[in-house]
């Protein structure tokens, strides 16, 4: 399928067991918000998904591929995580290339070098430019093109790495916990940023939060963990009115 697929994860830290044969379909064009409470596993199945975490058993599908044995620049997937994970001594555009200019990188190992010129090396950083100033753009961030990291609010971090997350067009969103480090009115704005940027890409996105009023208002559907497992995935609606178990009635706060 295109989308995600994930196929019965199994994780274990030393004995302890953080995937529990965990399996996830998340469609193209589907919002996904991962939710539960601290240290049940949200984190490790999608850094799994990423491939920065090997899973000890199972397999992932990215776009109708197996991605199971590749590394994470190989899987078509863009992550965001809390920390922005910006680079610092680059400006905002340099940080917004960065995942163009890997790519272009790993394409010129495969091309012949002719005395040290890359073939078509201009029209690359050309349409480079073009696609961070897009990006820039569509997320406000066109007059703060030359700025640093360092001179930037959090808000404006926020949008850096997220414009530098849909440049380069991919498969999946994978975000972890992006609006944690924001204030309140800020994260309540981002929300809504980064769902029309969801639709906009028309990619699958999996969001990880701890909040469940983040997971009910900007997800299609939501997908309750608990202790390694997945207890229920179901529409918003469906989630609060219905629970399937105590669990889950529990951690949504659902009326009883
Ligand atoms: P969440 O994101 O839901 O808070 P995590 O996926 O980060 O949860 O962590 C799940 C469990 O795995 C926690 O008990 C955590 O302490 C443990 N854990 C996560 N990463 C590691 C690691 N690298 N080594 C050992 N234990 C880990
Ligand atoms: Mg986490």
């Amino acid at each position: 399928m295109q989308g995600i697929a994930v196929d019965r994860l199994g994780k274990r830290f030393g004995a302890t067991p953080v995937l529990r044969d965990v399996s996830l379909r998340v469609a193209a064009g589907e919002f996904l918000a991962l939710v539960g409470p601290s240290g049940c596993g949200k984190s490790t199945l999608l850094r799994s998904i990423a491939g920065i975490e090997h899973p000890d058993s199972g397999r992932i599908q990215i776009g109708g591929r197996d991605v199971t044995g590749l590394r994470p620049s190989q899987r078509d997937v863009a992550m965001v995580f809390q920390s922005y994970a910006l680079y610092p001594q680059l400006t905002v555009e340099e940080n917004i290339a960065v995942p163009l200019a890997m790519r272009r990188l790993n394409a010129a190992q495969r091309l012949p070098l002719v005395g040290g010129w890359m073939p078509g090396a201009r029209a690359a950083r050309d349409s480079i430019t073009r696609d961070v100033r897009q990006a820039a753009s569509s997320l406000g961030l066109g007059a703060l093109l030359g700025r640093r990291p360092g001179q930037l609010s959090g808000g404006q971090r926020q949008r850096v790495a997220l414009a530098r997350a849909i440049v380069r067009r991919p498969a999946a969103f994978l975000m972890d916990e992006p609006l944690s480090n924001l204030d309140a009115s800020l994260r309540v704005q981002t929300r809504r940023e980064i769902v029309a940027i969801h639709r906009a890409a028309g990619v699958a996105t999996v969001y990880v939060t701890h909040d469940q009023s983040e997971a009910l208002t900007m997800a299609d559907r939501v997908a309750v963990m608990q202790a390694g497992e997945i207890l229920q995935v179901a529409s918003p609606a469906e989630i609060y009115a219905d629970p399937q178990d105590l669990r889950v009635a529990t951690f949504i706060g659902s009326p009883r």
